[in-house]
């Protein structure tokens, strides 16, 4: 007791949001559109908070692309067959992710154009779904976590301590996305990029099993004209702001 008084006293001092979540660990969910900026921001929020960042878009696209390498892309069962099978691990240290596939390192596979193109129409099946929604509720049931997807906020944790719906405009969308890839060397045309977002926005937005959408409770931050450590830092205030109701 005498430790957890004390410890409040060195908090209300201290205002330190890491101390904060050792007594609090919130679950904050964060959705929206491709390239909307939710990865980074959601990545940076983690580090800040000590919590774990998961990125439930590396699982649709872990499956996919052993769809892709199994060519089996078009038989909905094997599909469901493989997302039942599959070890998905992510790791996540000093700000980075690693997606692994049965002990194998796939972070860099995985955010292929060619995955791209195909994880949408992958993550409609309904029974894929529900297998990954299983894995990320057991990920982030004790809290302590920044998750980010399509359906966190609706469907994964509706009940999340924080919910967030991050927007930009398609073309800052497709110019992010674009810089991501020349920044591992790789040269994309612009309006393939835009054409793709365009697409996974559509299937991801239409698809009769937990579509992406706004839940009514989520806070809206539309990132086009801000720069990452503003987007981080809005939430972090609303973090905050959760975190000292609570004391
Ligand atoms: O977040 P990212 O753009 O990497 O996600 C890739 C795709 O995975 C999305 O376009 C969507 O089809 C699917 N996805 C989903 N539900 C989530 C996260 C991603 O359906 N929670």
């Amino acid at each position: 007791m005498l430790i957890f008084s004390s410890l409040k006293i060195f908090l209300q001092a201290e205002k330190s949001l890491y101390l904060y979540s050792m007594i609090d660990k919130l679950i904050v969910a964060i959705d929206g559109p491709a390239s909307s900026g939710k990865s980074t921001t959601a990545k940076l929020l983690a580090e800040k908070l000590g919590y774990l960042y998961i990125d439930t878009g590396a699982m649709y696209r872990a499956i996919t692309l052993l769809a892709i390498r199994n060519k089996i892309l078009d038989n909905e069962e094997e599909i469901i067959k493989l997302a039942k099978e599959i070890d998905i691990q992510l790791k996540f240290d000093k700000g980075q992710t690693t997606v692994f596939v049965d002990g194998v390192d796939v972070s860099e596979e995985i955010r292929s154009m060619e995955v791209s193109n195909h994880v949408s129409p992958v993550s409609k099946i309904e029974e894929v779904r529900k297998i990954m929604v299983q894995k990320q509720r057991m990920l982030g049931k004790n809290g302590g976590v920044v998750m980010e997807g399509r359906d966190i906020t609706t469907v994964v944790f509706p009940e999340a301590d924080l919910k967030i719906f991050l927007t930009a405009t398609i073309h800052e969308r497709a110019k992010r996305r674009v810089k991501e890839y020349q920044s591992k060397g790789i040269e994309i045309d612009f309006e393939q990029v835009v054409e793709n977002i365009n697409e996974r926005d559509r299937i991801d937005s239409s698809r009769e099993v937990s579509p992406l959408k706004k839940s009514e409770e989520a806070i809206e931050i539309d990132t086009s004209y801000l720069t990452i450590d503003e987007q981080v830092d809005l939430i972090l205030e609303k973090v905050n702001e959760l975190l000292s109701t609570r004391k």
